[in-house]
């Protein structure tokens, strides 16, 4: 590839490296001509099938803005969307698969948000599995409450298992 420092359409790699979760290749290249050393990532290119069959980049700013739009109003930062759209890409990348479907990656996101903020997460889910009913809102919620039961037992109190609950800014309220 091109030297990003001179445009030599040349370069030479004198290190390659993958990384600790082995979905990817750090490699050092130096430039024939200046000299100059720099460091390229290699990635499996991930493609999204979407539902109308056209295939399209996964991209996490997708991800966060379709998020961001079920966190409306809700006490949910930016830098809280950055990370939550992180761990959907390193999650749907770790499937080691170089195709997904837009199903997949909303699957990925539904765990990360229900951690997040759950009134995000129901609106997120509804939208997500099709909620049609009431009932269907009432069955999400029943299993939200079996899977967190903490609030119900405040005797029982694991070591390490403290769910990590972004604070909320209480002087925005
Ligand atoms: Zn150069």
């Amino acid at each position: 590839m091109h030297c990003p420092f001179c445009r030599h359409p040349d370069s030479r790699v004198v290190d390659s490296r993958t990384t600790d979760d082995g979905t990817s290749i750090r490699r050092r290249r130096q430039c024939p001509d200046c000299s100059r050393r720099f460091t390229t990532v290699e990635t499996a290119s991930l493609m999204v099938i979407k539902r109308s069959g056209v295939t399209e980049p996964f991209s996490r700013t997708k991800v966060i803005s379709g998020v961001r739009k079920a966190c409306q109003g809700r006490p949910v930062t930016e830098d809280a969307l950055a990370k939550l759209g992180q761990r959907v890409e390193e999650a749907v990348r770790a499937t080691g698969s170089a195709e997904l479907t837009t199903h997949d990656v909303g699957l990925a996101i539904l765990g990360p948000l229900q951690e997040l903020d759950l009134v995000a997460y129901l609106r997120f889910a509804s939208v997500y599995r099709a909620f049609d009913t009431l009932d269907d809102f009432e069955a999400a919620i029943v299993e939200l409450r079996e899977r967190q039961p903490t609030g119900d037992q405040p005797g029982e109190c694991e070591a390490g298992a403290t769910p990590e609950v972004p604070v909320p800014a209480t002087a925005a309220d």
